[in-house]
């Protein structure tokens, strides 16, 4: 299926189109489609704004659309930054001064209060206004330091607990690497945006036949 990526964030496009594409569809993404357009992300749940941002960009480009919303939720800071992720500092997308604040904010919290989820809302919005939305989460804890050059946004600060492993499934993180040290296929297996992808790939052709598409 060819599908329109709703996002101006690179480094989860990149991983929005592998997992797509590993799971055999055709991705073009927003900017590729000519589409400048920016929807204001005004829900308070991860869901909400990944059906605003799908629904929007699905408008613009009239084809079957794919919107992420996703980010950290720390326990020590009651789910903060949550769905504010991306805009922590106050800028929106400035990744390093979002994880200088975040390391800021728990600078005075030990070890075993460190612990976070990622959660991710994906919501496929098609033409004709039919649109499923899955949740995915991945559990872990914060670190005291950067760790890894891979990936975006707070990967170098997140440890999962799991790791996927090369032959599938997955395996305990034992040597505590953070999600910027991870290979793809270490992170897409565990990851929070991964699972929710799974979900709606296992749900797909079923959605698709409700939907009147198939
Ligand atoms: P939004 O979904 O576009 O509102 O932005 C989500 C924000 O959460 C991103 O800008 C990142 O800061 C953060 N985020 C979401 N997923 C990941 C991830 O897989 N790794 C690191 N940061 C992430």
């Amino acid at each position: 299926m060819l599908i329109c990526a709703a996002t101006g964030n690179a480094g989860k496009l990149k991983e929005i189109r592998r997992i797509l594409e590993a799971q055999g569809h055709t991705v073009k993404s927003q900017k590729e489609l000519g589409i400048v357009l920016e929807p204001d992300e005004t829900g308070t749940t991860f869901a909400e704004n990944a059906l605003i941002k799908a629904k929007e960009i699905c408008q613009a480009s009239g084809l079957p659309t794919l919107a992420d919303d996703s980010g950290l939720m720390v326990d020590a800071l009651n789910g903060a930054p949550g769905v504010y992720s991306a805009r922590y500092c106050g800028r929106h997308g400035d990744d390093e001064a979002n994880n200088d604040k975040l390391l800021a904010e728990l600078a005075e919290v030990p070890q075993e209060k460190r612990t976070a989820k990622f959660v991710s809302a994906v919501c496929l919005y098609l033409p004709s206004g039919k649109q499923v939305t899955y949740l995915g989460e991945c559990p872990g804890f914060i670190t005291f330091e950067r760790k890894g050059d891979k990936g975006f946004g707070y990967d170098p600060l997140f440890v999962p607990e799991y790791v996927g492993l090369e032959q599938g499934g997955v395996a305990q993180n034992t040597q505590h690497r953070t999600y910027a040290e991870l290979e793809a296929f270490e992170k897409d297996a565990i990851s929070h945006r991964g699972k929710a992808m799974a979900l709606l790939d296992e749900h797909l052709a079923e959605f698709l036949q409700q939907a009147g598409e198939q």
